[in-house]
Order: C-alpha cells, then sequence, then structure tokens
C-alpha cells in the first residue's frame, strides 16, 4: 500500500510521547505506526532510584504498554532492536524486519564509563527495571552475607560513583533504606557507611551552589560520607581505588557518573559525539530527512552554545514536537522548529526532603519534595490520565 510507514523505537519519555501524539493527531489511514520496544512495559526511568534503593515497590515504575496506546491506531512490537540500516531503511529486530518510511529513535542511552577500566565490569547502573531489580537484591543481599561474616565489613560499605542528579536521588533513598535494613538483619548502623564520590569539583554541577550545599548538609547528616573532586581511577571485585591510589574496599560499587548514547546509534553510522547526534532544529538526523532522534540519544545546544543535558523533560518536549513534524511531512506541510521551555528541575533527597529551582524561584525541604510529587503525578497524567494517576500515583 502507499501509506506511508512510520517506526518508533524505544517506548521511553521520547518514544511514549510521540506515539500518544500520533495516535492523537493522525487520521485514519494516514500512516501506519509501529512502536518496537524490549519489554512489554513503559519504565518511568526518573523514579528507578526508589526500587532500586528499595524505598518502593518497582511496580509503581512500570506500566504495561498495552494500557498506554490504543492498539487498533498503533502496533506494538515486543522486541530487541540488534540494527538500525538508514540505507536500507530497515530496522533488524532479533526475532525479525522492519522497513519504515519514517523512523524515531528513542532509546534511550547507555552508561558512560569515560574508560575507567573495570567499572563497567563491577559496577552496578540504575538504567531499567531489570538493573534496579538487581541492585535491591543486591543490597540486601550483603546485609545477608554480613551476619554470616562479621569480618568482612566491605559487606556494609556501599559507594555510589557519581554526584549528579541519578547519583544524589539514589543516594538519598539509600540512606533512608540502610536504618530499616539494620533492624531487619540486626546490624549496628554504626558499621554501615555510605560514600559518594564526585570527580567535579562540586556535587550536582551546574545546579545553584546554596541549595547543593543544603542538599549536601541534609545527606550527611543521614550518614553520607562525600567524596568531591575525588576521581575513581579503577573499580575491581574488592571496591574502588581513588585519587593517588586509595583503595575503598567495598561490596557495592553503583555507578551513576555519566550517559552516552546507545551503542546502536554510532554502530548505523551516524556522525556522533559521545554515541549522540546532533540533530537539525526539527529533531531530524543530519543528511537523514526521515529520522528523527529524541531523547538521550539526540544532542542539542541551548543559545549559549552549551548542549542540553539529557533529561525526561526535554524527551517529552521533543516527542511533542516530533509527532507533529512526522504528521506534517506526510502532509507536506512545513515542519516545527522545537524550543526547549524549562520547566525547572528537582532533585530528591529521600523522604520528605528535595531541592529544585522552578518558576524562577529556589526551592528546599518539605515543598520541594511536594513539587517532586506533582511532577511525577503530572507525568502520569499526561500518559495515562486519571486512571493511571490513580494506579501509580504516590500521594504521601
Ligand atoms: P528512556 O526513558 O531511557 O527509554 C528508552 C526505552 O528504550 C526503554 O523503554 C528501553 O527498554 C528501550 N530500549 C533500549 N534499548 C532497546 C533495544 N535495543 N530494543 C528495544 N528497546 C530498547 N530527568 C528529568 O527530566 N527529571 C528527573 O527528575 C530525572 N530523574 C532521573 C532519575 C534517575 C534515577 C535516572 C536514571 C534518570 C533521571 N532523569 C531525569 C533522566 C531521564 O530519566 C532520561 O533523560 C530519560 O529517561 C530519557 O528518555 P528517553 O526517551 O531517551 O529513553
Amino acid at each position: 500500500s502507499n501509506i506511508p510507514k512510520i517506526v518508533i523505537l524505544g517506548a521511553g519519555y521520547g518514544g511514549v510521547l510521540t506515539a500518544l501524539r500520533l495516535q492523537k493527531e493522525l487520521n485514519y489511514n494516514e500512516a501506519d505506526v509501529t512502536l518496537v520496544n524490549k519489554h512489554d512495559y513503559h519504565y518511568f526511568t526518573t523514579h528507578l532510584h526508589m526500587p532500586a534503593a528499595g524505598t518502593d515497590a518497582h511496580e509503581n515504575a512500570r506500566v504495561s504498554i498495552s494500557k498506554l496506546i490504543d492498539e487498533f491506531k498503533i502496533d506494538f512490537v515486543k522486541s530487541t532492536v540488534v540494527q538500525i540500516r538508514p540505507q536500507d531503511k530497515k530496522v533488524i529486530l532479533e526475532d525479525g524486519t522492519l522497513s519504515y518510511d519514517y523512523l524515531v529513535i528513542g532509546l534511550g542511552g547507555e552508561p558512560e564509563t569515560f574508560g575507567i577500566p573495570g567499572l563497567a565490569e563491577h559496577a552496578m547502573n540504575i538504567r531499567s527495571i531489570n538493573s534496579v531489580r538487581l541492585i535491591r537484591e543486591h543490597i540486601d543481599y550483603q546485609f545477608a552475607r554480613y551476619k554470616r561474616e562479621p569480618h568482612r565489613t566491605d559487606y556494609l560499605t556501599f559507594i555510589v560513583g557519581g554526584a549528579g542528579f541519578t547519583g544524589i536521588e539514589f543516594i538519598g533513598e539509600l540512606a533512608d533504606r540502610i536504618p530499616v535494613l539494620c533492624k531487619e538483619f540486626d546490624v549496628d548502623p554504626s558499621l554501615v557507611k555510605i560514600y559518594n564520590i564526585e570527580a567535579a569539583p562540586t556535587a550536582l554541577p551546574g545546579f545553584d551552589p546554596e541549595l547543593v550545599e543544603y542538599g549536601m548538609n541534609v545527606l550527611t547528616k543521614k550518614g553520607v560520607t562525600f567524596r568531591i573532586g575525588t576521581a575513581i581511577k579503577e573499580c575491581t571485585a574488592e571496591g574502588v581505588v581513588v585519587g593517588e591510589g586509595e583503595e575503598i574496599k567495598s561490596a557495592t560499587v553503583i555507578w551513576t557518573g555519566g550517559i552516552r548514547g546507545n551503542r546502536l546509534i554510532e554502530e548505523a553510522g551516524f556522525e556522533t559525539m559521545r554515541g549522540r547526534v546532533k540533530i537539525d532544529e526539527f529533531l531530524r538526523c543530519p543528511g537523514h530527512e526521515n529520522i528523527y532522534i529524541v531523547g538521550d540519544n539526540s544532542l542539542m545546544f541551548n543559545p549559549e552554545g552549551r548542549p542540553y543535558p539529557p533529561t525526561a523533560q526535554i524527551a517529552m518536549q521533543q516527542g511533542v514536537v516530533c509527532a507533529n513534524n512526522l504528521v506534517a511531512s506526510i502532509r507536506n506541510q512545513p515542519l516545527k522548529t522545537f524550543v526547549f521551555s524549562n520547566k525547572g528541575t528537582v532533585a530528591s533527597l529521600g523522604k520528605g526532603e528535595a531541592i529544585g529551582v522552578a518558576f524562577g524561584k529556589k526551592y528546599k525541604g518539605r515543598f520541594a519534595a511536594l513539587l517532586k510529587k506533582v511532577i511525577d503525578i503530572r507525568y502520569l497524567f499526561i500518559i495515562g490520565g486519571i486512571p493511571l494517576v490513580l494506579r501509580k500515583g504516590k500521594f504521601f
């Protein structure tokens, strides 16, 4: 048939928003839309620090894709993408092949290890439901192991590499979780050590310094030891080596130090910077008018020439404009330029504590934590309406 085929790779923030908007905007038989995702659920990456630490169930961080999209309008394919072939307008899946006229790449990023030896092998990452289930079980298991081998204090030492948003949000949850685990396993809390190690001269680089100081104080009071301005030189099965060769023994290293683009993007032959593609103002891949890239795999610069950090916020806004531009292309109408509208940023620091900047103001403490809940609930509302808010929203 002559109906254009749109294939969306990845049901993350960017992919889901693109699919939902296409579903709404396209007329009957105007295009065939297929959404491909590794899992039959969409997960809220921005919530994963909680199930990773064990302060919330992973069920609250995901929703099945069939509950989000209208399967009469969009074909959902549960499969893993193994190759993108722009020259053939084809995508190779683990169990088949799809051809497309328009492609949307929203596969999310991958951990960036900056070539630090041992990190890829020995550190865990907060990236998906499966990766956080592993972290949660691993942490619990260290307490159980310690009871059998009480000389192994490294079982009770937890290292988080990176003090960006993910690292700070996770360490806030971990600090809340430790007292619960100490009680459950009859462990003296003073034996537990939590380190946050960051190479940059500050935690949360680029964030408001007064809020950063507030956040570090809150976390220090909860028992976190910060090692800021300290680079991890190596990660081993025994722990990490930092600075000038100091070894910190630990059975648990969680790396949150950076994100790069998905390897499939480089392998497809696109020009990349740290695995990301510098897309045009319409969100298209240079040289490929039919390929759009949204989310962590896209690289865009702000008016001052600095790259926008990869966030769910920008991925969602890109999804909306991407869908608009796909519909416009099909209808031979002009495309819309993407303009990022910064709604602010809030980082949680564990239960009832957060720091944030929104509406041009700074917030900290309980009110910031409330703001964080509002942002989470707003997202649930955007993708799934009131029913999803009622099923997954955490109000207290
Ligand atoms: P993702 O949301 O990463 O989704 C990618 C999808 O593609 C997934 O569903 C995955 O299963 C699928 N996929 C991957 N590979 C394949 C494959 N080969 N085949 C098929 N499917 C595949 N951002 C904010 O704006 N605010 C926050 O407060 C915030 N907090 C965060 C807290 C944490 C703990 C973390 C880890 C991140 C946080 N972020 C936050 C960043 C934000 O989560 C990411 O920028 C965002 O998820 C990127 O969205 P995306 O659409 O690019 O891809």
